[in-house]
């Protein structure tokens, strides 16, 4: 049986712990990027439509890096870490 290595998201160090409502998490990050990194709507859309088909994504996490799929898509210089996007 194959086992996926799980990793964590180095952004997540930047803020104080998750709160159960991830929106309000996603929009706290979102807000400490700078408005040059924002990806923006449909970026994000166009990203989170290739995830939302993906085999490695789990209830929105994804299963090779270990982030939340939508705070990956939320900057411009992030990629999918199998290329996907
Ligand atoms: S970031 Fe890439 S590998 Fe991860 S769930 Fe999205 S498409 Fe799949």
């Amino acid at each position: 049986m194959t086992q996926t290595k799980l990793r964590f998201c180095r952004l997540c160090d930047i803020i104080d712990g998750i709160p159960d409502d991830i929106g309000e998490y996603a929009d706290r990050l979102y807000s400490l990027l700078d408005e040059d990194e924002r990806a923006g709507k449909e970026l994000m859309d166009e990203r989170l439509n290739v995830c939302g088909e993906c085999e490695k994504n789990a209830d929105g996490t994804c299963l090779e890096c270990g982030c939340y799929c939508i705070i990956r898509s939320f900057a411009v210089s992030k990629h999918c870490p199998v290329d996907k996007w």
